[in-house]
C-alpha cells in the first residue's frame, strides 16, 4: 500500500467501481424508459446518495428536477437506531409531481417506510424507489424497491458516499471494513 492510499488501508472491495458504473447505465435506461414522456423529481436522501444520485441522474433522459432531503437515523456508530427525523427539508414542493426517491442503502427499511410516508402525505403524482444497495437481512418492514442496484450481505459497508464516522464517502467502490467483519 503506497503512503497516499494508508487512508483506506483495511477496506476489502466488495462492489469495484466499474460494476458500480455498469449498474447505473442499466438503471438510467430502465428509469428513462419507465417515466417516458413524463417529467420526474429526483429526491436524493443526505448524505450518503449524493455521489449515487450526481451519477445516476446523468443516465436519465428524460427533463428531471432534483432534491434533497437530509435524514438522520442512527445514534450509533455501525447501528440503525429505528428514531428517525427530517434534518434538512426539500425546497420545493412535490405535489403532483413524480417522485424518485435516490438511496444509498436499504437496510431494517424504517428509515424508507417514515420517509414514504412523509412523502405521501404531499400529495406527488407517485412515488417510487431506487437504491443502490439492499440489505435483505436485517429488513424489519418491507417497503418498495423499484429500482435496485446490488444487494449485500449482512456487513457494514462504506464507500461510494457511505461513511464510517463520516469518513470514505469518497472512495469509488462500495468495501467491508475489515475489522468489523
Ligand atoms: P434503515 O433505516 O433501512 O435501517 O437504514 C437506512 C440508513 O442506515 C441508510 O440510509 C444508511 O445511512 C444507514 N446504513 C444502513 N446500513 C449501513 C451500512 O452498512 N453502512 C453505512 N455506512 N450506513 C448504513
Amino acid at each position: 500500500m503506497t503512503e497516499s492510499a494508508k487512508w483506506r488501508e483495511g477496506i476489502r472491495v466488495l462492489i469495484s467501481a466499474e460494476e458500480i458504473q455498469a449498474k447505473i447505465v442499466e438503471l438510467g435506461k430502465a428509469i428513462t424508459r419507465d417515466y417516458a414522456g413524463s417529467e420526474l423529481t429526483m429526491v436524493g436522501v443526505l448524505k450518503g446518495s449524493f455521489l449515487f444520485m450526481a451519477d445516476l441522474c446523468r443516465h436519465i433522459e428524460l427533463p428531471i428536477t432534483c432534491d434533497f432531503l437530509g435524514l438522520s437515523s442512527y445514534h450509533g456508530r455501525t447501528r440503525t437506531s429505528g428514531v428517525i427525523r427530517i434534518t434538512s427539508d426539500l425546497n420545493q414542493p412535490v405535489e403532483d409531481r413524480h417522485i424518485l426517491v435516490v438511496e444509498d442503502i436499504v437496510d431494517t427499511g424504517l428509515t424508507m417506510e417514515y420517509l414514504l410516508e412523509n412523502l405521501s402525505t404531499r400529495r406527488p403524482k407517485s412515488i417510487k424507489v431506487c437504491s443502490l444497495l439492499h440489505k435483505p437481512e436485517q429488513r424489519l418492514v418491507e417497503t418498495p424497491i423499484d429500482y435496485l442496484g446490488f444487494t449485500v450481505p449482512n456487513v457494514f459497508v462504506v464507500g461510494y458516499g457511505l461513511d464510517y464516522l463520516g469518513r470514505y464517502r469518497n472512495l469509488r467502490y462500495v468495501g467491508v471494513m475489515e475489522d468489523a467483519e
